[in-house]
């Protein structure tokens, strides 16, 4: 199959590729060069009422299907997503700003990755079965809810996409589905490859547009029983708000503040590299990057000297240039709000150690949405630069003087999704993992990840565990049958 970038972007439901009812459409812009390069549909809660007509007519047979049938399709998709590396790539870059190379080395095989797993995982599913001595059985039965809501942001676009549309799938359900509005291309290409693959019709629908307007309607639509949601802890708050009074279930994964712990013992070459990338990989706007960069006094000097040399020299421009390190900021909005973060940090008495600043790009790139590294001091564990969330290339240093100081400091955050520890020490490094309040750790590394592990985060980062069988059971409404022998 040739899989291409259309110039306007069309809603998937019940199979068939539409326009948006209301004929409205937003700009898509590539945040490289600041131009428009499509339009993606601005679709409302009409376009979600059909997508959801859809599911539900899908959902008898689909949820019946024999568990080898759609193994064969997911694992068709994950195939297509492989066979279509390149194509899908560019759009992720066009869309979003990152390097291309690193769309093609991490983000699409992540997305195929994803429909690989829970196409396998589907056909291994076990039920829990316990026996009450000699009076009674209980087996659970691990049901489909029917049709599910899956929202997701736009750093990892088809990644995260994938994330939770797969395991919904997998289980049974049939979905909604609506990507960010700022990087709708991959989604749009997914449904294309859906309809390649033979997924039967209505089972999976995804409706592009808005916050606001689709994804709250995706939200408070009553016959949307679970919401799966990737975003901001703003956003997040706003759909806790709508689903809980009608007992939805929720899985909530937002935003992150990530202490990278960094202790006088630590391999010392391993933790620089590593530490460059959890800082500035994918311009910062990862929500696992660790932004408050915490270092044990001793070595704090020589980490700031060597930190700053390096972060130096990483290449910030064009994303299809294969050198480039650092590529755009996802649009223009983000670019405002990182910039005045920055200038808030000033403001608060941070001092800068490099950058600060917007780049100007040339030829092409010349209106791109471009932000040197940025490595900030001299600022405390509660001041706002290190309590909000900025999702940019910017990190700030801190030193502490003792494990424990370490830890009252990572702990300061709102946020609770991920920590990286470097120490030498195995027992410091199990003893400051087991109290930092983090969903997961990384210990003398960083973004390493079996998918069959629980994935979420503490505090406002969120609810629920995605990942492995905690999103297959997610996706399930688990029924106890006791039988009295
Ligand atoms: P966002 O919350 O603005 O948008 C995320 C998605 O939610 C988009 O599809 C958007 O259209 C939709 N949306 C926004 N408001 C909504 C509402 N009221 N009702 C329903 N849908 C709504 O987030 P973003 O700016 O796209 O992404 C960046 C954020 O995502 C950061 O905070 C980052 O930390 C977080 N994030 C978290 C994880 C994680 O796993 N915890 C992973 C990636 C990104």
């Amino acid at each position: 199959m040739n899989l291409q970038a259309p110039e306007r972007i069309a809603n998937y439901i019940a199979g068939d590729l539409q326009a948006p009812i209301n004929g409205k459409y937003i700009d898509n812009i590539n945040p490289a060069t600041g131009q428009v390069y499509s339009q993606t549909p601005d679709s409302d809660a009409k376009d979600v009422e059909e997508a959801v007509g859809a599911a539900l007519a899908a959902f008898p047979k689909w949820s019946t299907t024999p568990q080898e049938e759609r193994f064969k399709v997911l694992n068709r998709i994950a195939e297509l997503i492989d066979q279509n590396l390149d194509a899908l790539a560019l759009a992720e870059t066009n869309d979003n700003g990152k390097p291309l190379w690193l769309s093609k080395k991490v983000d699409i095989p992540r997305a195929s990755s994803n429909f690989r797993f829970f196409a396998t995982g589907l056909m291994h599913v076990s039920t829990e079965s316990h026996n009450m001595e000699d009076k009674a059985i209980n087996y659970t039965l691990r049901q489909p809810i029917g049709v599910v809501g899956c929202i997701s942001p736009w750093n990892l676009p088809l990644y995260l996409f994938t994330w939770k549309i797969a395991p919904a799938l997998a289980a049974g359900n049939c979905v909604v589905a609506k990507p960010s509005e700022v990087t709708p291309m991959t989604g749009y290409l997914l449904s294309v490859m859906c309809r390649e693959a033979g997924l039967p019709a209505g089972v999976l629908n995804i409706v592009h547009g808005a916050g606001p307007d689709c994804g709250a309607a995706i939200v408070a639509h009553p016959d949307i029983k679970a919401i799966s949601f990737t975003g901001s802890t703003r956003a997040g708050k706003d759909i806790a708000a709508t689903a809980a009074p009608m007992f939805k279930k929720l899985s909530l994964e937002l935003g992150g503040k990530n202490p990278n712990i960094i202790f006088a013992d630590c391999d010392w070459d391993k933790m620089m590299r590593t530490t460059l990338q959890s800082s500035f990989a994918n311009q910062g706007q990862i929500c696992l990057c660790g932004s408050r960069v915490l270092v044990e006094e001793s070595i704090y000097e020589k980490f700031k000297a060597e930190f700053v040399a390096r972060a130096k020299k990483l290449t910030v421009g064009d994303p299809l240039d294969e050198n480039t390190k650092q590529g755009a900021v996802v649009s223009k909005m983000h670019f405002d709000k990182v910039i005045s973060c920055i200038d808030l940090a000033k403001q608060e008495g941070g001092k800068i150690l490099l950058g600060g600043n917007a780049i100007k790009g040339s030829g092409r790139t010349e209106n791109g949405y471009f932000i040197e590294p940025t490595i900030i001091e001299g600022l405390g564990p509660s001041c706002r630069t290190n309590m909000e969330e900025i999702f940019g290339p910017v990190v700030t240093l801190q030193s502490f003087k003792t494990e424990d100081e370490a830890l009252a400091m990572a702990n300061t955050s709102d946020y609770g999704l991920s920590a990286t520890i470097w120490t030498q020490d195995v027992s410091r490094a199990n003893r400051v993992a087991a109290k930092v309040h983090s969903g997961i750790i990384w210990v003398n590394c960083w973004l390493l990840r079996d998918l069959r592990t629980p994935f979420g985060g503490f505090k406002n980062s969120g609810v629920g565990r995605e990942g492995g069988w905690e999103a297959m059971r997610f996706f399930t409404e688990p029924k106890n049958v006791c039988i009295e022998l």
